[in-house]
């Protein structure tokens, strides 16, 4: 359903002498491919390139060099335009921060995608995803009128409602309490198990990572291991050691930044 093949991102221009310096490698040559209907948890710590990765996949940004398909469609080959349409009808995405409309009411915000796309608003449709969010009751609240948790959950009705093959979503339990982690997730997870959607998530939590079908961990851009059936103890330890076999690298960097978790 995904698949990507040798997708370098770079930011920055390195032929450019003034910053060559500054120039950073957000991306080295990644090289995946995830099945439909799979649930994929991606770690690794700050900076190692987890949210290039998203924004590549999804086709929010473009890699310098390497192939994207999305269901056997080249997302790197086309127009802006072909790839904003595309993006529109088979991609979901969420955000930490929600990225909700403000001025935009629970049910507006819902079914945006289907009015960007051209397709028909209709407010059973809004009413039909937000009530598998247990959000049946709240079409017509603003967001401000909601909690964090809440939110999200609308965020995560916006991204289903054009019944996308994938959903991206980069770390969309970092702002939530526990217990309103634990619904995202599910949703997230029933996304995947009842409606045989594909699911993609950035996290740093173990636990959140559990949720996931496998884990996939990047370290300076590179892809730096799998994880299947991941629990949440196998997580944890794999992060610990992340980046161990970088010899005689900073020792401060990937391991340690994970001791505290
Ligand atoms: P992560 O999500 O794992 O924390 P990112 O993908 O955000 O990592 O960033 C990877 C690297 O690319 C980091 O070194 C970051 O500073 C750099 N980077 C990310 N976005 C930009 C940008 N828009 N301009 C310049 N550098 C960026
Ligand atoms: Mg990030």
């Amino acid at each position: 359903m995904l698949r990507l093949v040798k997708v370098t991102k770079v930011y920055g221009d390195p032929r450019d002498p003034e910053n060559a310096a500054s120039a950073v490698t957000a991306l080295d040559g990644v090289t995946l491919s995830l099945p439909a209907g799979s649930f994929t948890a991606v770690m690794g710590p700050s900076g190692s390139g987890k949210s290039t990765l998203l924004q590549c996949a999804a086709g929010l940004d473009r890699p310098d060099s390497g192939i994207v398909m999305v269901d056997g469609e080249e997302l790197t080959g086309g127009t802006e335009a072909e790839l904003t349409k595309f993006r529109r009808r088979h991609i979901g995405f969420v955000f930490q921060q929600y990225n909700l409309l403000d001025t935009l009411t629970v049910a507006q915000n819902t079914t945006l995608p289907l009015k960007l796309a051209g397709r028909r608003v209709d407010r059973r449709r809004a009413r039909e995803i937000l009530t598998q969010v247990g959000l049946g009751d709240r079409l017509d609240h603003r967001p401000d009128q909601l909690s964090g948790g809440q939110r999200q959950r609308v965020a995560i009705a916006r991204a289903l409602v054009a019944e996308p093959r994938v959903i991206f979503a980069d770390e969309p339990t970092g702002a939530l309490d526990t217990r309103s982690a634990r619904d995202v997730l599910r949703l997230l997870q029933d996304a995947v198990r009842v409606h045989g959607r594909t699911v993609v998530m950035v996290t740093h939590d173990p636990v959140a990572a559990s949720y996931a079908d496998s884990v996939l961990f990047l370290a300076d851009g590179r892809l730096a291991g799998e994880l299947r059936a991941p629990s949440v103890d196998a997580v944890a330890e794999r992060l610990a050691h992340l980046g161990d076999d970088r010899d005689d690298r900073d020792r401060s960097g990937a391991g340690a930044a994970y001791a505290g978790v």
